[in-house]
């Protein structure tokens, strides 16, 4: 049967595009379907605008931090409505580069919901059909409110934190992961007054313990109250202010309520029931490691998938599906030793095995892991006078001396963790880090002359 396309996609974010254009570039005939903008989550409502915010936020201390350096910064002010008009104008232009990425790869983009009706068919929003004999599913996922809270509807989500129309005096916070720990620091280092509810004993719980621990000193250092092992009960509206009742202690006065809760899969009303697409308990496509769903003609790649959700491991899934089927080239995401980061101020950097992982995963063949770390004030925060500190660790098997994790709460660590992230994959070992001269005088020096253990 002759189909319209040879590949169609439904979503347009990072993970779709990149799809669409290596197979267009392999010769395949390609159609991306986008309801929002193209670009997704990472490039319209996500990564590229909340770094902006982040760099936004860094100002506030710098200028405090500056005035040891011997400057005086008079009549400093911060202008809400400039930031988002700028950052605005950055996400219009980065929209504007994968509008043109798709047009000179050959893709056709339709700028309308599409939802599948059959194994190759799917339905517009403007209800045209459409065929195609692949059908790749990269729609994303969406942000969600604990919806059994009375007055759930009175907080915001990550969607909407972007184009505030003014920025709030007061905001409480609930959650302790990427989102909530990134969103409380650009609140606080823009002048709200912030506080974060999380609902377990340690927040970053996915991350290494002392990783958690170095970031809720940084909390509070920034004048954030964190309160944890709590959650919201309740959230009234009282005029344009809210009330938060919690589980514990009183209910907190506030401008702005702001659910940083988890993400969910956006599978509702694609369509994958009629084609009897297989979903997991928190509506994930369910995919093989080619990223091939159930139904032979269907694939999903990305947050859909509720794999690791981050953008570039949407782009290697969609470069891997496009190199599979229309490269003549069999090949999977690599999931090993995908680094991390947590734009928290001072932000985190991580790759690998936590310290608890490694200890687990080594006791399975009987082997012991080191621990080396340090956690020191960085030169910079000297004259400064700022109290913010640098814990670095590095995870090693004792047997075969090979660094299994590194984790780093600090400056530029992020940047540090990105280049760590290419030996530690290929199995450096510990003697390699120490015999590698330092590079002075920088805080990255301090990871090749670790001596201190830590007792286990
Ligand atoms: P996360 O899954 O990281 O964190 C969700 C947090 O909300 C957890 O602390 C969780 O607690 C808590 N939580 C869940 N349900 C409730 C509830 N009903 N009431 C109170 N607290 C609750 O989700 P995020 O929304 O922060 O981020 C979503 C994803 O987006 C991330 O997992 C990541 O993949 C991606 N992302 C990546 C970023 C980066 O790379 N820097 C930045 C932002 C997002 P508990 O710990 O107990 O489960």
């Amino acid at each position: 049967m002759a189909y319209d396309y040879d590949l169609f996609v439904l979503g347009a974010g990072s993970g779709g595009v990149r799809a669409a254009r290596m197979s267009a570039q392999l010769g395949a005939r390609v159609a991306v379907a986008e309801a929002s903008r193209v670009g997704g989550t990472c490039v319209i409502r996500g990564c590229v605008p909340k770094k902006l915010f982040v760099y936004a936020s860094e100002y506030a201390h710098a200028f405090e931090d500056a005035k040891g350096y011997g400057w005086t910064a008079q009549n400093v002010s911060f202008d809400w409505n400039v930031l988002r008009d700028n950052k605005d104008a950055e996400i219009d232009r980065l929209n504007a580069i994968y509008k043109r990425i798709l047009a000179s790869n050959g893709v056709t983009l339709i700028e309308e919901r599409a939802v599948l009706k059959d194994p190759h068919t799917v339905t517009l929003a403007g209800g045209r059909e459409v065929t195609a004999e692949r059908i790749l599913i990269a729609v994303g996922g969406e942000p969600i409110r604990d919806e059994t809270i009375p007055g759930h509807e009175h907080g915001i989500v990550s969607d909407d934190a972007f184009d505030l129309p003014e920025l709030p005096k007061r905001a409480v916070i609930a959650g302790g992961g990427y989102i909530a720990v990134e969103f409380a620091f650009i609140m606080a280092g823009l002048g709200v007054e912030t506080t974060l509810v999380y609902r377990g004993e340690r927040l970053l719980r996915a991350f290494d313990k002392e990783v958690s621990a170095a970031v809720e000193t940084a909390l509070r250092e920034k004048g954030i109250t964190y309160l944890n092992e709590r959650v919201f009960t309740k959230i009234e509206a009282v005029g344009d202010a809210r009330r938060v009742h919690l589980t514990k202690g009183e209910p907190i006065e506030t401008d702005l309520v702001f659910w940083a809760v988890g993400r969910r899969p956006k599978t509702a009303g694609l369509g994958l029931e009629a084609v009897g697409v297989e979903t997991g308990r928190y509506g994930e496509i369910l995919v093989d490691e080619h990223s091939r769903t159930n139904v032979a003609s269907v694939w999903a790649i990305g947050d859909v998938t509720n794999r690791i959700n981050l953008t570039p491991v949407a782009i290697r899934e969609g470069a891997a599906f496009a190199r599979t089927e229309f490269g003549g080239v069999p090949t999977r995401m690599d999931y090993r030793f995908v680094p991390k980061a947590v734009f928290s101020q001072p932000p985190v950097g991580s790759v690998g095995y936590t310290e608890d992982e490694a200890r687990t995963h080594c006791a399975e063949a009987g082997h012991a892991v080191d621990v080396y770390e340090t956690d020191f004030r960085p030169m910079r925060n000297t004259l400064s006078g700022n109290p913010e500190r640098m814990l670095m660790k590095l995870v090693v098997e004792r047997e075969t001396d090979l660094v299994m994790g590194c984790h780093i709460v600090g400056h530029e660590a992020p940047e540090m963790i990105q280049a760590l992230a290419i030996p530690i994959k290929h199995g450096v070992t510990k003697r390699e880090f120490d015999e590698t001269c330092a590079l002075h005088p920088t805080s990255a020096e301090e990871l090749v002359t670790l001596t201190k253990r830590k007792e286990s």
